[in-house]
C-alpha cells in the first residue's frame, strides 16, 4: 500500500491510531463544562418561557451530535407550539427575546434579526467560575438543523471510536490550521463532518458506515411523518438495532482512515465535476449554463446537505479557500508519511 511507499509500516499506523485516541481524549470538554452549559440552556429556556409559554430550547450542533470539543460554542434552537396564535416571525422572536435576555441576564446580547437565519448571539467573558466563557447562538424554528444533528449523532453512535476520533481530530486540526471559517472563505465544522461521513460511507470500500438514508425502514412509513419544510428527513435512526446488527466489513484502523482521508481529498476527489452527497454518493455537478454564477457564492466545493438537498454546504468556500484547504490536505499527507521521532510528534506538527 501507499504507506509502504511512504516508508510507513503497519506498526507506525498502529502507533498513530493509539496516539489519535490519546490525543482526542484531551480535547473533550470536562464534566463541569458540560453541566454548566446544560444549566445555561435551562436558564435561557425558563426566561424565554416567560414571553412564549410553549417555548422549548433544544441543543443542536456539536453540543448534541457527539462531536463537542472543549470550549465550543452552544447552538440552541427555540421551538414553539405551532398552534401559537399569532406565531411570531423569526425576526420578531429574535428581537423580543434579545430584549428580554439583555434585561434579565449578564450575557452580552446581539440580535441578528435580518440574517439569512435570524439568531441571537450571546456571550459571557471567562471568569473564575466559568474559565472557558460561553458563546451561544439561539435560532428559531430551525427544525432541519435538529434533524441533521440527529443524523450525525446516529452516524457517530454506530462506530463511536473510529467516527468520533476522526471527527474530533479533524475539527481541531481545521481550527488550528485556520481553515474552519465560512466567513473567511473556508469550510464550517459541519462541512468537514459531512466530508468525513461521505468518505466513510461512499469512498471506503468496504464502507465503514452504512447509508442511513437508504436503508430499508423496519416498518412502513408515511411520507407525511417524515417531511419537514417540504424535505424528506427520514433516516434509519434505531441506534440500538444498528449497534447490534450492523457490523462494518471494514477493519481499517483510525490511523489508516486518517491517512486515507487526507489522500482522498488531496488527490482523488474531483472537485471540478463532483458533488459529495451523503444521501446519494458521488453526483455530477449540474451547473446551469444559462445562469450567471453569483460571485458571492463559491462554486468550488459542493457538499450536498443531507436533507436540504438543493443547498450547498460548501457554498461559502471561495476558490482561494479551496486552494488553501487542499494545500492543507497535502501538507497533512506529507507530515504523516515522512519521518518523525514518534507518531505523537507527527500529530503535534500536523496541528501546529
Ligand atoms: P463547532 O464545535 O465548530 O461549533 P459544530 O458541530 O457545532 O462545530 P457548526 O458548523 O457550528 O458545527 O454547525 C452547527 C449546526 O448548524 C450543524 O449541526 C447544522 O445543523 C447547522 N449548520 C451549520 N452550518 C450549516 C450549513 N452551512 N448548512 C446547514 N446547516 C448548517
Ligand atoms: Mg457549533
Amino acid at each position: 500500500g501507499y504507506y509502504r511507499r511512504g516508508g510507513r509500516t503497519p506498526l507506525y499506523l498502529f502507533e498513530l491510531s493509539q496516539c489519535l485516541l490519546d490525543f482526542v481524549v484531551q480535547l473533550l470538554p470536562s464534566k463541569e463544562e458540560v453541566s454548566v452549559k446544560e444549566d445555561v440552556r435551562k436558564l435561557l429556556e425558563r426566561l424565554i418561557k416567560t414571553i412564549e409559554p410553549s417555548a422549548q430550547l433544544l441543543s443542536f450542533g456539536s453540543t448534541a451530535n457527539g462531536f463537542e470539543l472543549k470550549n465550543s460554542d452552544m447552538d440552541l434552537c427555540c421551538l414553539l407550539d405551532l398552534r401559537t396564535d399569532p406565531l411570531p416571525s423569526a425576526s420578531q422572536f429574535v428581537l423580543r427575546a434579545a430584549q428580554l435576555l439583555e434585561k434579565e441576564t449578564k450575557f452580552a446580547v446581539k440580535p441578528l434579526p435580518n440574517a439569512r437565519i435570524p439568531i441571537i448571539k450571546l456571550s459571557l467573558q471567562p471568569s473564575p467560575s466559568i474559565p472557558f466563557g460561553i458563546a451561544c447562538d439561539i435560532g428559531y424554528e430551525n427544525r432541519l438543523a435538529l434533524e441533521n444533528t440527529r443524523l450525525l449523532f446516529t452516524y457517530a453512535a454506530i462506530d463511536p471510536t473510529r467516527v468520533r476520533t476522526l471527527v474530533l481530530f479533524l475539527k481541531l486540526w481545521s481550527k488550528r490550521r485556520k481553515i474552519n471559517s465560512p466567513y473567511h472563505g473556508t469550510l464550517s465544522s459541519y462541512g468537514y463532518v459531512l466530508l468525513i461521513i461521505f468518505f466513510l460511507v461512499h469512498v471506503k470500500d468496504p464502507p465503514v458506515l452504512p447509508n442511513l438514508q437508504q436503508m430499508p425502514p423496519m416498518r412502513p412509513i408515511s411520507p407525511s411523518d417524515t417531511q419537514i419544510n417540504g424535505r424528506n428527513v427520514w433516516f434509519f435512526d434505531d441506534v440500538d438495532l444498528l449497534r447490534r446488527k450492523w457490523q462494518s466489513p471494514n477493519t481499517d484502523t483510525i490511523g489508516e482512515l486518517l491517512l486515507d482521508f487526507f489522500r482522498y481529498y488531496s488527490r482523488e476527489f474531483n472537485y471540478t465535476t463532483t458533488v459529495a452527497s451523503i444521501r446519494a454518493g458521488h453526483l455530477p455537478k449540474e451547473l446551469d449554463p444559462t445562469k450567471p454564477i453569483d460571485p458571492r457564492e463559491g462554486t468550488s466545493l459542493w457538499i450536498e446537505d443531507p436533507f436540504e438537498t438543493s443547498f450547498n454546504v460548501g457554498r461559502c468556500v471561495t476558490r482561494d479557500g479551496l486552494y488553501t484547504i487542499r494545500g492543507e490536505f497535502m501538507r497533512a499527507m506529507r507530515i504523516l508519511t515522512t519521518k518523525h521521532e514518534t507518531a505523537m510528534a507527527s500529530l503535534a506538527s500536523l496541528c501546529e
